[in-house]
């Protein structure tokens, strides 16, 4: 079923999840403060749009609480997703799913009601143990 995502934050991680819903079929709206990233993924996204994400009057504007589930993904400056993870909880998004940097970022975005926080690092590291794991499994 084809479902509204948007993706606040374009750099690899949050383009590559912009590109891989895109490809699955889903409405993207992607959006970045830096216009050259916008234009980069203009072609795999329904909408690319250049706004900043603290900004709550563009965030209105572009329907966001229209879109089951928002994914945060601005990385490594920690207040703006702060501020636009609790600007999107407080328009009444359902789902806001937010990449956290630190442990003091996991802990303030759970305070604030993120529905998600995703350490890519950490959850990578994870899976990929258990990968090397099953191939020392299938090797004996
Ligand atoms: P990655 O590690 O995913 O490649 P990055 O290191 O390039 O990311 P980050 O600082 O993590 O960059 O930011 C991710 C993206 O978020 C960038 O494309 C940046 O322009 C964007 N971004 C930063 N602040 C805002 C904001 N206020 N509104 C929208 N986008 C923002």
């Amino acid at each position: 079923m084809r479902k509204q995502y948007a993706v606040i934050g374009l750099g690899r991680f949050g383009s590559s999840i912009c590109k891989e819903l895109y490809q699955l079929g889903h409405d993207v709206l992607a959006i970045d403060i830096n216009k050259e990233r916008v234009i980069n993924i203009e072609k795999y996204a329904t909408y690319a749009v250049n706004a900043d994400g603290t900004d709550e009057d563009a965030l209105k504007s572009l329907g966001i609480r229209n879109f089951e589930k928002v994914i945060v993904t601005i990385g490594a400056n920690i207040q703006p997703s702060i501020l636009c993870t609790l600007i999107l909880k407080e328009l009444g998004v359902k789902e806001v799913w937010v990449k956290a940097h630190d442990q003091k970022h996991v802990r303030i975005l759970e305070s604030i009601g993120a529905d998600r926080i995703i350490q890519p690092e950490y959850e990578m590291g994870i899976r990929i143990a258990h990968q090397l794991d099953s191939s020392r499994v299938i090797e004996y």
